[in-house]
């Protein structure tokens, strides 16, 4: 991509959109597209039709997708499945019938199957069940996935595929309700200290493993892709190691500085109890991350204190 080309990020309020533009914009890429919800509303497709006839992005980032943990997906599967649908296919149709160059399709870790071997490789895609939790999202993006590589074949469109492994960072969704569990996490134990309580409750039995990737580092790597992968084959990004929800819990609480207990509510569903990526493909292309989880944690725990969202 030329630093002035017209770039469309979809979704530049989120976590994922928001560190893409923060990259596109040090890395110097000065003709950026971004429309909040109110003035483009992604899952009409008139809308999304007139913007791209108006606008003309030469590459599209799509990061714009209804996304929640493990209580918000079993908890609103209805608007999941629905607006991630309407929101990818009004999106990469419109890319391709209004000639975008190469477009970038964010996907998920969780399209995988819920006992895939480990680590996962990309083509393990469909060899097995999905996990109940979050199927409604994995199916939508697993349509978004296929939509791209049938565009890419009948049409010989550029459209590339990232599964990002669980991400963190600056504007994660901190609700308890609704966020994944790193964000929940830091709102818990910083609470539990500012109250003095004397235990935090964290759900499930804390054995799954979960594999978490810092957002800016997951953005650096879209931006890599961006300029140097062109296959319609889906690419794993992630970190290649993992660790136990207890283990992540106890992280935290150090960041923190909590001093109380860890308690586990096991009424609370464990979800899928691994999915580490196989990152070899990217790993091989010659990307790397940089930023460790420690430090990730750290800097997203003083973000949170600053913001107090
Ligand atoms: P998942 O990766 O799609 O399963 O989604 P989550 O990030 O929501 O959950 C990951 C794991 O963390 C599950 O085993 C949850 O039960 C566990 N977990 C522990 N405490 C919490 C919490 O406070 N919030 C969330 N969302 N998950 C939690």
């Amino acid at each position: 991509m030329n630093k002035d080309a017209k770039i469309y990020v979809a979704g530049h309020r989120g976590l994922v959109g928001s560190a893409i533009v923060r990259k596109l914009k040090t890395e110097g890429y000065s003709n950026l597209f971004t429309y909040t919800h109110n003035k483009l509303d992604l899952t009409d497709q008139q809308a999304v039709d007139r913007f791209f006839e108006t606008e003309r992005p030469e590459y599209v980032l799509l990061a714009a997708a209804k996304v929640g943990g493990i209580l918000a997906n079993s908890t609103y599967p209805a608007d999941i499945i629905r607006d991630n649908l309407l929101i990818q296919t009004n999106v990469i149709d419109a890319a391709y019938r209004y000639g975008v160059k190469k477009l970038l399709f964010l996907g998920s870790s969780c399209i995988y199957p819920k006992f895939a071997p480990q680590p996962i490789k990309e083509d393990y895609l469909l060899s097995s069940e999905l996990e109940p939790t979050n199927e409604p999202y994995a199916v939508a993006k697993i349509a978004g996935i296929k939509m791209c590589q049938s565009y890419n074949r009948q049409y010989g469109a550029n459209f590339i595929c990232v599964m990002p492994t669980n991400l963190y960072g600056p504007n994660d969704n901190f609700d308890l309700q609704t966020s994944h569990v790193l964000p929940a996490l830091i709102r818990k134990f910083h609470e539990a200290k500012l109250e003095g309580a004397t235990q935090v409750v964290v759900w499930g039995t804390g054995k799954p493993h979960r594999e978490f990737l810092h957002v800016d580092d997951l953005a650096d790597a879209c931006l890599f892709l961006m300029n140097n992968y062109d296959s319609p084959d889906i690419i794993n990004i992630g970190v290649g190691e993992d660790l136990t929800i207890a283990e992540l819990a106890h992280v935290i609480k150090d960041v923190v500085g909590y001093s109380g207990k860890i308690v586990f509510d096991t009424a609370k569903p464990d979800g899928t109890p691994r999915k580490l990526l196989d990152v070899s493909k990217l790993f091989n292309l010659g990307w790397t991350p940089r930023i460790g989880l420690v430090d990730g944690i750290r800097s997203t725990y003083e973000w949170f204190s600053k913001n107090k969202i």
